[in-house]
């Protein structure tokens, strides 16, 4: 008898049925809105037909929005019938310069740009987990803050966007958030699965450029001139030594030197050599050590060879995208309601990045990967290749495990598991 009270009492703060029954009535609708996007890509910063879709879409299930915020995204905010707390959920709208490989009915139809990174799956998800929500109201406690935010893989060169620009403009102020959640496909895990992690879960990333400048002359003559790539050759190798040699074996860094150009004839000194590339750490303090570390050792080079050579790091980079453990692990409950025991894993931190380390830096956040990955249907493309792909099932389960997750955090409660 008590245990039945308990029983029905957990369902009534938990409304587990009712979140599953409303998911399962827009399944199609998550599929169709999740290939629309994906038909339809834009890239950082000019995503207007999608902002707009998104927004409408939010109008018509009765949320307040607020359009256009750092550029092209918006703000949905959902107020709840009873007092609570503030929780935000972030997505983000933005498709990559890569061509579609798949022969898909959804293909894009944009040449040359490509949702590479699902974030037409995360925006679909996260109008999902509002709707359903919206569909509780009345019950629901606080407010729940949706964030479509533009430009997560960067804005073009010389403009302002993304996350960065999102918190400038205010998007987490009014009404203030008090705790962020996010979410990413991987394609590492099987679909039906869901990775967390109570610590780093993104590494920083840090865009540097550097700059060799040489002196023209005779290729047979080099002493008359600079001669600038022997000097980069010297560059790339003393970086390397910096990762391996100067650095903690057990700090985990990359650092990747993705172009090198310079020269135009085989036998004229190159005026200058410029390569750029990107530093990656799971710590903040190694971060910053690596950085200070890299400008000395390509100004040292420089001066023992006689030329000037800079380093620079282009815009403000990501941080570490860090999960705040105590949120984190308060969602695991609501994570098993959906995924099931077997299905909610602790992941290890990957040397990827992401721009909602922004977000993460102002307050406590918890970032998941939900697994999209299906070998028996050949969906097993890593992001941001030609023929990435995600196996459409998570739409739902992303839908339910996050309103589940927000829910349990608006009623203060860890709902059962
Ligand atoms: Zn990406
Ligand atoms: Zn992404």
């Amino acid at each position: 008898m008590l245990a039945g009270i308990l029983l029905a009492a957990v369902a009534a703060a938990t409304p587990s049925a009712d979140i599953r029954s409303a998911v399962e009535a827009m399944t199609p609708r998550l599929q169709e809105t999740r290939r629309d996007l994906h038909a339809h890509p834009e890239l950082g910063n000019r995503e207007t037909r999608t902002g707009k879709a998104v927004a409408e879409r939010l109008r018509q299930i009765g949320l307040e929005v607020r359009e256009p915020v750092a550029k092209t995204g918006v703000v949905g905010i959902l107020r709840g019938g009873k007092p609570g707390p503030v929780a935000g959920l972030r997505a983000d709208l933005d498709a990559l310069p890569i061509q579609e490989k798949n022969d898909v009915p959804y293909r894009s139809l944009n040449p040359g740009v490509k949702h590479a990174c699902g974030h037409d799956a995360h925006t679909t998800i996260a109008l999902g987990v509002a709707e359903v929500l919206a569909g509780l109201k009345a019950k629901l406690p606080g407010t729940v803050v949706f964030l479509f935010q533009p430009a997560e893989e960067g804005p073009p060169e010389g403009e302002e966007g993304g996350a960065p620009l999102m918190i400038k403009e205010g998007a987490l102020d009014d009404p203030k958030i008090g705790v962020l959640y996010g979410l990413h496909m991987d394609p590492q895990l099987d679909v039906g699965k869901v990775g967390w992690a109570a610590g780093p879960i993104w590494a920083s990333s840090d865009r540097f450029a550097i700059t060799v400048t040489g002196k023209r002359s005779h290729g047979a003559y080099p002493h008359t001139g600079l001669d600038p790539v022997p000097v980069a050759a010297e560059i790339v190798e003393a970086l390397q030594l910096i990762a391996s040699r100067q650095v903690d074996a057990q700090k985990p860094k990359v650092l990747t030197i993705g172009s090198i150009h310079g020269g135009n004839r085989f036998n004229i000194l190159a005026e200058d050599v410029t390569m750029e590339g990107t530093l990656r750490a799971l710590d903040e303090a190694v971060r910053s050590d690596l950085k200070t570390r890299m400008e000395r050792t390509v100004r040292g080079i420089g001066e023992a060879n006689g030329q000037p050579a800079v380093l620079r790091f282009v815009g403000g980079g990501n941080p570490v995208t860090l999960n705040d453990p105590a949120l984190t692990r308060a969602a695991l409950p609501a994570l098993r309601r959906v995924f099931g025991d077997p299905g909610v894993i602790e992941v290890v931190p990957q040397m990827g990045a992401e721009d909602f380390a922004h977000f993460a830096k102002r307050i406590p956040a918890a970032y998941f990967k939900l697994g999209v990955r299906n070998e028996a249907r050949g969906i097993t493309a890593m992001i941001h290749t030609e023929d990435f792909d995600i196996d459409e099932a998570v739409l739902p389960l992303g839908v339910r495990g996050l309103a589940e997750v927000i829910w349990d955090h608006q009623t203060g409660q860890r709902g059962g598991r």
